[in-house]
């Protein structure tokens, strides 16, 4: 096996990398299988912890050997007895000796370059060298000793080629601080010319090299040592020599070790090995591949090349790679929370999110950590950027998650408020034990406002000013104080039930008992005086008074329940202002009611047989037919008669009209809702709007049932008056 192509085998994506990789074919290729190479050699996880070498030389100088010898690669070799030319193209490999060298060492053998030795175009050797000094630290320089001194020879046009493609790289980035070693390797060395002589020789050829070159705008005053710095090492004929060249190559294997400079830059002083930082093109292995290829892009299409930006273009092509990648990670663990949510969308019913802090921040500060190690190698303001849009991108995500589990809290925090309140409440109904309908609800808000406030803390990310979700917690609070607010106005409601149903039943017996003493024809207690008509005549001034007595009671018993409440005084006086209308109201059926036709015709007969049959001292009378019977009769109904017109009408007897009902009752007080007046009794004089007067709502009796009454009073009263004229013969013919 001749091993120029990585051979494909059965499953063509297992390469045999055994001759390493070659990345550069004869056809001017990039070999995309690069970065499968890196990874199969653990050199793509390996940041910057790699270096890349280059060997250049006339053709069949010895370079693969040279490779092989020190670095223990499998790069193919002209066999001796062949001595066929080899193809052209690029290979990389690692360094498989890896005792007393820098780790991560990968050598590029690039074949070919010597192109005027072969009489042909320089395009490949121009196209190498630019490749190879665009990726390597150090380029070793394989050379003859017999060719030292041959200032036309053909490994020095390559020199020139190198020096000319390097500036070519610093036109677009003239403030570039790469470097790279030239490190000349002279082989067959036969220890005549000491290697300091040969080195002299070689520092003035270059220096002659470079000051013939011609230079770029811009750059005509630059030196080489702004850009190289030199080494030498010598190895004797590995054929002739062949124990003293193996071990002249393992020393020379000890230099390609990490190293720094001990003067200034060009003084060519080091300590330690060849590899120092400053040769290194900081491109992150992982990304080697990517930027190579498009190196080699730029390069192949005689495109300016422009380091900076292919590594910007890298970063890019890197960060965007790592962000999916890390996002992977993301995903497994936000994925099946952001379905349970949209599930839980669907159908309404509330997810439960265990712990959806701890999984959300530890995802995003995995994402995140896992970005920063992998991409922060890479051009730093390209590397800020795409951090900041991956923070976004996961934030955004988190942030959905985030609100949409805080506003299930909300909805369920208000429900399990509402909801314990309320069960809170019917309790202390039930036990009948007075319960403080504010401190109940003072202690469920706590509770609830804890339970948000712990949920929300859970979502916290430190630094992250988007979650702190003091807003939706404030809003959360004023929804509760909102429901507060709902559920005292139904704790008022039943307050204004049981005080009104109190108003009623107090009502129904104290203006019973005045409609009562109507039935007397001594209302007032004790005997009138002569001339003077029973108090029947303050009737309503009574039924007011006591009525004002019983609301005032009922007022006080009302605000005082409802401050415990923490009722606002607006609310209490909208209460105040619903029980006095609905007691007026509770009056007014009260009096209809002892006004019924049956009820009243029996108050007026009471009121008239106790006129008639009584006399004067309250003694019944025994009538016999010497009585005036007809003149007591007469007194006794035209005095009941009286009550008819006084019944009828709610008067007040000092001013002789009725009582200022609307004062009392007062305006309607602000702060009363559209709503609070949807379940009252409209009443005359009150609501304008109604259409019915004051003097129309203080009317007992109708004009028509007024006579009516009268009508039927009478017959009543002739009927006694037959029965007592009757009586008075009987008692005679007795
Ligand atoms: P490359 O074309 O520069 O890679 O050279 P190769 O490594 O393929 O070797 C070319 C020929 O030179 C082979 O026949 C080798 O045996 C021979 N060769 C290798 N190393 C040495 C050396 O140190 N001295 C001499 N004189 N020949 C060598
Ligand atoms: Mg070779």
């Amino acid at each position: 096996m001749n091993g120029h192509f990585a051979s494909v085998g059965a499953d063509p994506s297992v390469q045999d990398f055994e001759h390493g990789v070659q990345v550069i074919d004869d056809q001017k290729e990039f070999n995309s299988h690069l970065n499968e190479y890196l990874r199969q050699v653990h050199v793509a996880e390996t940041g910057f912890n790699y270096h890349l070498i280059s060997v250049f030389g006339s053709q069949s100088t010895g370079k693969s050997t040279l490779l092989n010898n020190l670095f223990g690669t499998h790069f193919s070799v002209m066999s001796e007895s062949e001595r066929r030319q080899t193809t052209k193209g690029i290979w990389l490999s690692k360094n498989k000796k890896e005792a007393n060298m820098a780790q991560n060492i990968l050598v590029m053998d690039v074949e070919g370059t010597d192109g005027r030795e072969r009489g042909e175009d320089q395009d490949f050797e121009r196209k190498s060298a630019l490749f190879a000094l665009a990726t390597s630290e150090v380029l070793i320089v394989n050379i003859w000793e017999t060719q030292v001194g041959l200032y036309n020879g053909a490994n020095m046009g390559l020199l020139k080629t190198v020096f000319e493609v390097n500036l070519q790289l610093f036109l677009k980035d003239k403030q570039s601080n790469l470097r790279s070693l030239l490190f000349f390797v002279i082989r067959d060395h036969l220890g005549v010319t000491p290697l300091a002589a040969l080195r002299n020789t070689l520092v003035q050829d270059l220096a002659k090299i470079w000051s013939s070159i011609s230079k770029p705008q811009g750059l005509e005053n630059s030196r080489i040592e702004d850009y190289f710095d030199f080494a030498f090492a010598a190895l004797p004929h590995k054929i002739l020599q062949a124990d003293k060249f193996t071990t002249e190559v393992q020393k020379l294997a000890t230099r390609f070790t990490s190293g720094h400079r001990t003067g200034n830059s060009g003084d060519h002083e080091f300590q330690g090995g060849v590899f120092l930082p400053e040769y290194h093109r900081r491109i992150p292995a992982d990304g080697f591949s990517i930027y190579a290829e498009g190196v080699w892009d730029q390069i192949v299409n005689n495109k300016d090349l422009d380091l900076p930006t292919q590594q910007e273009l890298l970063a890019q092509f890197r960060c965007d790679e790592i962000s999916r990648e890390v996002l992977v990670g993301f995903d497994q663990a936000i994925v099946p929370l952001e379905e349970k949510q949209a599930e839980s969308t669907r159908t309404g019913r509330p997810a439960v999110l265990t712990d959806l802090g701890t999984t959300g921040n530890d995802a995003r500060t995995q994402c995140l950590k896992a970005f920063e190690t992998q991409a922060s190698r890479y051009h730093k303001g390209v590397y800020t950027r795409k951090r900041q849009d991956l923070e976004s991108k996961i934030d955004s995500r988190l942030k959905t998650l985030y609100l949409a589990h805080l506003t299930a809290v909300h909805k369920s925090g208000i429900a399990s408020f509402s909801d314990a309140v309320s069960a809170a409440v019917k309790a202390g109904q039930k036990s009948g034990a007075s319960y403080e309908f504010a401190e109940i609800v003072a202690e469920e808000k706590a509770k609830t406002l804890d339970f948000f406030k712990t949920e929300a803390q859970s979502l916290a990310i430190q630094g992250i000013p988007w979650t702190n979700f003091k807003p939706q917690y404030d809003i959360f609070e004023k929804e509760l104080d909102d429901v507060s607010g709902k559920l005292r106005k139904e704790e008022m409601r039943r307050l204004a039930t049981r005080v009104e149903r109190w108003v009623k039943s107090r009502l129904g017996d104290a203006v019973g008992l005045e409609f009562n003493k109507l039935g007397s024809g001594r209302a007032g207690g004790g005997a009138p005086e002569e001339g003077e008509q029973p108090s029947e005549k303050d009737l309503w001034d009574r039924v007011w008074n006591v009525f004002v007595d019983i609301v005032r009671e009922a007022q006080s018993r009302f605000t005082e329940r409802a401050k415990s409440f923490e009722a606002t005084q607006e609310e209490v006086d909208v209460g105040l202002w619903r029980l006095r209308r609905k007691s007026w109201v509770a009056l007014r059926e009260k009096i209809e009611e002892e006004v019924m036709e049956g009820n009243i015709l029996l108050k007026l007969r009471e009121n008239f047989e106790d006129k008639f049959r009584y006399d004067d001292a309250g003694v019944p009378r025994i009538w016999s037919p010497a009585d005036d019977i007809e003149g007591i009769y007469t007194r006794a109904r035209e005095s009941t008669l009286t009550l008819i017109p006084l019944l009828s009408r709610f008067r007040l007897a000092a001013t002789y009209a009725s009582p200022d009902l609307p004062g009392w009752i007062g305006p309607q007080p602000r702060g009363a809702e559209a709503g609070d007046e949807e379940d009252l009794v409209p009443i005359g004089g009150v609501d304008e709007e109604d259409g019915k007067s004051l003097e129309e709502e203080m009317t007992v009796l109708s004009e028509t049932k007024r006579q009516d009454l009268v009508v039927r009073f009478k017959k009543t009263a002739d009927g006694v008056y037959v029965e007592a004229k009757r009586s008075a013969i009987g008692g005679v013919a007795q």
